[in-house]
């Protein structure tokens, strides 16, 4: 037997804004609903979904963290997710795992950036939603103008569910549109009282709005509804439900998380809007591929199914090891069940599952559809894996979590750490999929990369906190190359004869500037002996080693043919090793008459942002040396998309200076597109810049 009647389960993310009041509405919930003895407060770092450290000091949710409550018979199953721009992917990995939203919008100043985005992940899941307008005692707030702001930028009719019963610092209540009936919130309890009197006319249009929407989702109700009937109350809650369910408008609620007022409402509301795992098989069914064929699988959403579930969340503890946040998608999963991590093949162990309310653990058995739960140490599972029974496997599909945006380079403060924090950072990447961890062999550093510079500084402060490893960020380097713009011939000649066995190698080359993107070309055009076949090679590779350290700036030299031509030896003195003198010291002289340049990598940017910051984002692009190729506008909206070619060393820091400029509403992606020259003033002060550079690592 499952814990819970399917229909008597609600997965809800909790979603919006950094500030927005997530976390203090998290911890109003579990308050009112018995899940928590005292009510916690993020400015005391005493709620129960911001535990981390990195979150308490920042007095905001860093990762999507869980917690659990039961209201009026329902259990609540509830991910609390971070706001801010740099770790909305986190966010997704956490809507992954739910089946509706919960989003909290502001009661002052519209619909963030940071909301737009988040509602199109709503899209990307398809989770119906609820929104509440937080803060609703704070002065200026004002519901009605929030309700219509998510109207608007949403394309999709708002509908209040309640309203609120005065603002800031005389907000006590909200009427019910539903019920007809009017309460206010002493403690957070909900006592009845009359509609004020200012009140009704407003009440009578929201509540007509309400039944209109309502009346529109089907034809039978149309017409009851236009022959002048009344709904019954039976009849308005069905089709709020259905017009939420199958996201036709948005339900809109309101409160204070701060004050406690309007919770109790809202958790009627999420019961009413938001869907259980099984209405979910109707509007997202369940459907993954069979590892063994690759063919489709569709799963019932029932305890009685084979067991599956989907790994959204990996958190790594230096003491308990590695902890699997899971959502149990079929079957039940008990302590029999032979479980297969059917995307790595390895066979798992789960031991003790448990419920996790924030850093609390609450063990679990026979976990049902719909319920998530941690499991610690699983040893080939992370994000995004699936475990099933082994018997009968499936994969479901993971989140295509979006690629980093800002590369930095580290280094470990203390010589000689490098291997431990390698080691650490994997184990903190097992937590974030949206940082990359790589090394550049060129330029002889470790590269960290995300999706912002606050992301990063973040990742390497819980690496400190959790492994005890520090370590410094430093700009990154851009990899610069060089090339040649002009052919030459030179002789390379190297000779040494000073007693014993001496050395000679003699090579006459000539170089010529390739195509973009080409690399290097060696032709082999001795004749007659000149040079012997043994040494010919060795000549390649010495000018091949001496372009990879650069010839003119110190970078990697590319898009080059060298073509061997002539050139002599000796019968005694000549030897491979003097040969790949002879080459190198060719392709130098060579060089230096070739009229080398620099060549930087130029990206390839795209940009959406709301029209009226357009012209500041191109004026920026241009003082960014940009070249903007397109602008095009956007369907549904007043989004505008502009595709800009900008270089590499302009955009390292871009992640922020966008956000300043679209306060957070603006998103960019980018690639590598090509290499382009560098003007040679900037090749001046990028070879001061490194001069500078070398001096002080030889202090
Ligand atoms: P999150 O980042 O969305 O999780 O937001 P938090 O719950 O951390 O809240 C951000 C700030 O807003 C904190 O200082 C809270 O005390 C404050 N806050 C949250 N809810 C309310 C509210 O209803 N009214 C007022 N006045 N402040 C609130």
């Amino acid at each position: 037997m499952p814990n819970f009647a399917i229909d008597k389960l609600r997965d809800i993310a909790v979603v919006a804004h950094s500030k927005a009041g997530k976390t203090s509405l998290v911890e109003a919930v579990l308050f009112d609903a018995g899940a928590v003895d005292r009510l916690g407060s993020v400015q005391e770092g005493t709620a129960t979904t911001d535990y981390e450290p990195e979150a308490v000091d920042r007095q905001m949710t860093v990762t999507s963290t869980l917690a659990f409550c039961t209201w009026k018979d329902t259990r609540l199953n509830i991910i609390d997710t971070p706001g801010f721009i740099n770790l909305l992917e986190d966010s997704r990995g956490g809507m992954r795992a739910a089946d509706g939203a919960l989003l909290v919008g502001s009661s002052i100043g519209g619909v963030k950036g940071e909301a737009e985005r988040l509602w199109q992940y709503t899209e990307e899941f398809a989770l119906p939603r609820l929104v509440f307008i937080n803060k609703m005692d704070r002065d200026s707030a004002d519901f009605y103008a929030a309700a219509e702001a998510f109207e608007k930028t949403f394309q999709l009719e708002a509908v209040p569910l309640h309203l609120p019963i005065g603002t800031g610092e005389g907000f006590s209540g909200v009427v019910d549109l539903l019920g007809m009936k009017a309460y206010t919130f002493a403690g957070g309890k909900p006592s009845e009282c009359g509609v004020p009197g200012d009140m009704e006319e407003r009440v009578q249009a929201y509540r007509k709005k309400l039944v209109e929407k309502v009346a529109e989702l089907d034809d039978a109700l149309l017409e009851k509804y236009l022959e002048g009937a009344e709904l019954t109350a039976e009849e308005l809650l069905t089709g709020v439900r259905k017009g939420s369910l199958e996201r036709r408008f948005i339900p809109v609620t309101c409160g204070s998380a701060l004050k406690n007022v309007g919770i109790q409402t809202l958790l009627d509301a999420v019961l009413l809007c938001l869907p259980s795992p099984q209405d979910m098989a109707g509007l997202r069914p369940l459907a993954g591929t069979d590892p063994r064929d690759g063919s489709e699988v569709v799963r019932d959403i029932s305890p009685d199914e084979h067991f599956s579930a989907f790994v959204f969340k990996t958190i790594a503890d230096p003491f308990a090891g590695k902890l699997s946040l899971f959502r149990v998608c079929s079957g039940t999963l008990t302590g029999e069940t032979n479980v297969v991590n059917t995307v790595t093949g390895a066979k798992e162990r789960l031991g003790q599952a448990f419920y996790l309310l924030g850093k609390k653990q609450v063990s679990a058995q026979n976990l049902g559809p719909g319920e998530i739960a941690a499991v610690a140490k699983l040893k080939e599972t992370n994000t995004g894996d699936t475990l099933a029974d082994a018997a009968h496997p499936v994969i479901y599909k993971k989140v295509d979590f979006a690629e980093p945006l800002i590369t930095y380079a580290i280094e470990a403060k203390s010589k000689g750490e490098e291997e431990k924090v390698s080691t650490a950072l994997h184990k903190v990447l097992d937590e974030d999929p949206t940082i990359h961890f790589s090394r550049d062999e060129e330029a002889n550093e470790m590269l960290l990369s995300g999706m912002g510079q606050f992301h990063l500084e973040l990742t390497l402060e819980k690496l400190k906190r959790k492994f005890g490893v520090d370590v410094l960020m430093k700009a990154p380097q851009v990899p610069y190359r060089e090339t040649i713009s002009a052919s030459a011939k030179a002789q390379g000649k190297y000779k040494k004869q000073s007693g014993g066995r001496g050395q000679y190698g003699d090579c006459w080359i000539e170089i010529e500037p390739l195509p973009r993107g080409t690399g290097y070309e060696f032709v082999d055009k001795i004749v007659g002996g000149a040079i012997p076949r043994q040494y010919i090679p060795a000549v390649d590779k010495g000018i091949q080693e001496a372009m990879r350290q650069g010839l003119y700036a110190g970078f990697p030299m590319v898009d080059v043919r060298v073509t061997l031509y002539d050139g002599s030896f000796h019968a005694v003195d000549s030897s491979e090793m003097a040969f790949k003198i002879a080459g190198s010291l060719g392709i130098k002289k060579a060089v230096a008459q070739a009229r080398p340049v620099v060549l930087e990598p130029v990206m390839k940017v795209e940009i959406t942002t709301p029209e009226e910051y357009l012209g500041t984002i191109i004026g920026d692009l241009n003082s960014r040396r940009g070249k903007v190729q397109g602008m095009e506008q956007l369907p549904g909206g007043t989004n505008q998309k502009v595709g800009a070619l900008v270089p590499m060393a302009e955009m390292l820091t871009y992640a922020n200076q966008l956000h300043s400029i679209t306060s957070g509403r603006g998103l960019y992606n980018m690639e590598f597109s090509h290499y382009e020259e560098l003007p040679h003033h900037l090749v001046q002060k990028l070879l001061e810049e490194k001069k500078k550079v070398e001096a002080e690592e030889v202090k």
